[in-house]
């Protein structure tokens, strides 16, 4: 047991002051991430700060769209009934990921700042240079099954496990954060990075500021979406690939606009720009889908145990837009 200090402040200012003192020093929301990393010996704070008694619950419109308080749970916006009319994809995606008990404590704060499940990065036996920069990486001529095929580095092949971020970044949501210096709004295709040369760092979160709420834009997508994940069981488990796929359809079944975001590919969602602008006023046919998935693949790089997505990737493409057209199995 690692001795830590214990903070509960009520004013969000206290609350970053004290982590910004600390390079230790954490927030602790629904504490599901958090607390699994402290018993496993992989994050040791010297400061718990718990802001589960700061304002940052509510679920409320905003701008046209929808802000999500930083402290909402998961269950709370899946379930909320503005999220189920107008962001339907957001709720299939809370819903795909980890179960009723967890969702009820997971916050969407710390949903998106949850760390990577490279089961290297749990086993302190391990180089990992997320862990301990600098001391290698086990995965890459390790056992690679669960990792990326988009944007990795010499130095991590690891993947964002998060479902809900995979559809906030198709939804172009912001991040709302508060620092010492003030706010900030970060465009979701900002939050989480890419590997390269510091593996340590998930997100573009500058120490000593917290993140207040997510901002999802005026609805577009509020009918043809579809979350599909394919993992190892049904039960919980993460993703092997997601895709969160939403379509603006006119009443002829052309495309007006289209998202995808895929998850379990890369160390952020990862979006898929030119397949996107592929799709975007064609019809929504299989032909189209089959094309569009294609393109996202470009530029996919597999390891020795991860082969197999090269193929399950543009298979769940291809589904999750099916199914978001709302047509039959593709032909
Ligand atoms: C068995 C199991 C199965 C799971 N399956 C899935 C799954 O299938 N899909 C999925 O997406 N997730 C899954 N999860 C992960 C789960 O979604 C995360 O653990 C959860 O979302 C983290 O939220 P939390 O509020 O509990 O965060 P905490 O554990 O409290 O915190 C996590 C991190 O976020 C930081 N943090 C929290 N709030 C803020 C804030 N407001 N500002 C800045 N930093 C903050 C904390 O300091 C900490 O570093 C699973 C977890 C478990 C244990
Ligand atoms: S892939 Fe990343 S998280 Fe996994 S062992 Fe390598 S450096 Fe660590």
């Amino acid at each position: 047991m690692n001795p830590f200090s214990y903070a509960r402040p009520t004013e969000t200012g206290t609350a970053i002051k004290t982590q910004a003192k600390e390079s230790q020093a954490f927030f602790l929301a629904g504490g599901t991430n958090l607390i699994d990393l402290m018993k496993m010996g992989v994050v040791n704070p010297s400061t718990l700060i718990d802001i589960n008694r700061l304002p940052l619950k509510g679920i409320e419109p905003h701008a046209g769209g929808l802000r999500l308080g930083a402290l909402a749970t998961n269950s709370e916006v899946a379930d909320h009934p503005a999220v189920l009319k107008d962001y339907p994809l957001l709720s299939l995606a809370f819903n795909a990921g980890a179960s009723p008990q967890l969702r009820n404590m997971a916050t969407v704060g710390g949903n998106l700042m949850q760390r990577t499940r490279c089961s290297y990065f749990f086993d302190l036996t391990m180089p990992c240079n997320k862990r301990e920069p600098g001391s290698g990486c086990g995965a890459i001529d390790g056992i690679n099954r669960m990792h990326a095929l988009f944007g990795a580095s010499d130095k991590c092949i690891a993947v964002n496990p998060s479902d809900m971020s995979v559809a906030l970044a198709a939804l172009d949501a912001t991040v709302r954060v508060r620092g010492g210096a003030g706010e900030r709004a970060i465009p979701f295709h900002e939050f989480h990075r890419l590997p390269g040369d510091q593996p340590e760092l998930d997100n573009t979160l500058r120490k000593g500021e917290l993140i207040t709420a997510v901002d999802l834009p005026p609805a577009v997508f509020t009918k043809n979406v579809y979350y599909l994940k394919v993992r190892d069981r049904t039960s919980y488990a993460f993703a092997l690939v997601s895709v969160a796929a939403a379509l603006d359809l006119d009443t002829a079944g052309r495309i007006r606009d289209v998202r995808l975001a895929m998850g379990g590919v890369a160390h952020k969602p990862w979006r898929l720009y030119k397949a996107e602008d592929f799709l975007k006023h064609k019809a929504a046919t299989a032909e189209n889908f089959r094309a569009a998935a294609a393109i996202a693949m470009e530029g996919a790089k597999a390891y020795r145990y991860n082969q197999f997505k090269l193929r399950l990737a543009p298979n769940t493409i291809l589904e999750a837009l099916t199914k978001a057209a709302g047509t039959n199995t593709p032909s």
